[in-house]
């Protein structure tokens, strides 16, 4: 890639194994990170062919056999690696509870908004705290009014038309909360209340994460329920989320693949110039 020559990966897709599983060329590595390992290593593989092919990097983000609570994930760890494999733009699949009647199970939702109500996750680089190499971050503030790459959520798109479980929605604001449990119904209503469309529990600080690497981000939700204020019933249970992710993952597969293949080679976006102008005091990024 124009980028990084010695890329061995350009783009990276952060979800299950069930994405990369059947790639005959991949290869596994474990990447070390001054933030402490990753989820679990990363599988690097090609998704297309001829002129077309793209190296992809995959990591489970819960780890392999699902291992790690949405609040146990070493976000911080995932994104450096990702990017210090070369990695510039990353896609965020993950499973979503549906805010709206209209949402129900099987919709596909690429949001362009996000609020976090999330509560404890170390979400910034940039915190002044010395890493495990010694090195001190500066205290710098990105740009995050708009968290998704416009070109990621094209490629998104694009692809999406011919999402076969449901329909799909362009925009909208998931809410990210901090789990494991899912919503209480006065929550969840609250949460409706807001006109936010879809809640779950990795999209931050994924997102933000990779803002202040200068990596484009793209968040794509398939919604697995309703959540807990939309549906009269039982609630949200982990059976029914699992139940319904599984019986998706093959047409998510197919999605992701022909979302990389949309993915233009060169970044017209903005996203690389998160850190123009400002000293982080990391040598990886001030280069
Ligand atoms: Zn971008």
């Amino acid at each position: 890639m124009a980028e990084d020559r010695d890329a061995v990966a350009e783009i990276g897709v952060i979800g299950g194994s069930g994405f990369y599983s059947f790639l005959d060329d991949v290869a596994e590595l474990e990447v070390a990170t001054p933030y402490g390992p990753p989820s679990d290593k990363l599988v690097v593989g090609t998704v297309g062919e001829g002129a077309k092919a793209r190296r992809v990097a995959f990591l489970p983000r819960h780890g392999r056999g699902h291992h790690l609570p949405p609040h146990g994930i070493n976000y911080r760890a995932n994104l450096w690696a990702l990017r210090s494999l070369g990695v510039r733009r990353v896609l965020g699949p993950c499973a979503v509870g549906g805010l709206r009647a209209d949402h129900g199970p099987g919709t596909l939702v690429v949001p362009d908004q996000l609020v976090d109500r999330t509560s404890g996750r170390a979400q910034t680089f940039f915190d002044g705290v010395a890493r495990g190499d010694g090195r001190v971050p500066q205290v710098v503030h990105t740009a995050f009014a708009d968290p998704y790459c416009p070109e990621g959520r094209r490629a998104a798109l694009g692809a999406a038309q011919d999402w076969p479980a449901g329909r799909t929605v362009d925009g909208g604001t998931l809410v990210v909360i901090e789990g494991p449990r899912f919503s209480t119904r006065a929550e969840s209503r609250w949460y409706a209340a807001q006109g936010w469309s879809v809640v779950g529990m990795t999209g931050h600080p994924e997102a933000v994460l990779a803002r202040e690497l200068g990596l484009c981000y793209t968040s794509v939700n398939l919604v697995t329920d309703l959540d807990a204020g939309v549906e009269a019933g039982e609630g949200v249970t982990h059976e029914e989320v699992m139940r319904v992710f599984a019986s998706n993952v093959a047409a998510l597969r197919e999605l992701l693949f022909a979302v990389i293949a949309n993915l233009p080679e060169s970044r017209g976006c903005a996203c690389g110039a998160a850190l123009d102008g400002l000293t982080t005091g990391l040598p990886e990024l001030d280069g």
